[in-house]
């Protein structure tokens, strides 16, 4: 692992109390972006232990973590080529992200989310914000983060009603087949011919597959 003054180097701008900050690490990993508007991108995954929710689909053991102080999550990160990074879960905003916001972007990072919505997002902490929002498995869940770039949501026969108030506050719409590689290929198969049909019937939203899930690469 890298020694925390390799790694802080002359970044006057490192707090102390930023780069020892401590988080619930789950894994940090290297992978192309399967899904949505970046598939295809290589980013650096950062996945944050616990969440709010529990959806029936989740496939995140989130209650396995480490915990990692910030400059030894900067150790890891700086294994890789790619800026781009994605907080991602578990629920990334349970945490206070402006320590790791702050000596990431100093370092030239791009900042994305993969969040519920269910917790307000401080404005001007990430670069993109992607909310998938759960209330197809939880009716009365509130979502709070309304805005955004990128509004990614798990079809299971919901109303796209549900959604109403939420449209028009992102840039992308994504609907995406519950893909379960416990499931067959006919179950899942069934599941994105129900989901094509109704993005053909709904523009603007668009079809987002799990590629790294069908490719079987995290
Ligand atoms: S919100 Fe995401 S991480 Fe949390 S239980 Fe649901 S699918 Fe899993």
């Amino acid at each position: 692992m890298l020694e925390q003054c390799e790694i802080s180097g002359d970044h006057p701008v490192d707090r102390a109390t930023d780069l020892a900050s401590e988080y619930r690490i789950v894994e940090i990993f290297y992978s192309v972006q399967g899904e949505g508007a970046h598939a295809g991108i290589p980013h650096v995954f950062i996945r944050f232990g616990k969440c709010n929710l529990q959806c029936e689909w989740c496939d995140t053991d989130f209650e396995q973590f480490d915990m990692m102080s910030s400059v030894e999550i900067l150790g890891e990160v700086m294994k890789y080529p790619s800026k781009r990074i994605i907080f991602t879960g578990g629920e990334p905003m349970l945490n206070d992200l402006w320590p790791l916001h702050r000596l990431l972007k100093s370092r030239g990072y791009t900042l994305a989310c993969e969040s519920n919505g269910t917790i307000e997002i401080p404005e001007g902490l990430l670069d993109w914000i992607c909310i998938s929002p759960k209330d197809q498995m939880y009716p009365g869940v509130k979502i709070r983060q309304t805005t955004g770039d990128e509004l990614k949501c798990v079809y299971v026969g919901q109303d796209l009603k549900l959604y109403d108030e939420l449209v028009g506050g992102f840039t992308h719409l994504f609907l995406q087949p519950c893909y379960l590689d416990t499931e067959s290929v006919e179950w899942n198969g069934r599941n994105f011919t129900m989901t094509e049909e109704v993005v053909k019937n709904n523009p603007p939203w668009r079809l987002s597959l799990q590629t790294h899930k069908w490719m079987g690469i995290d």
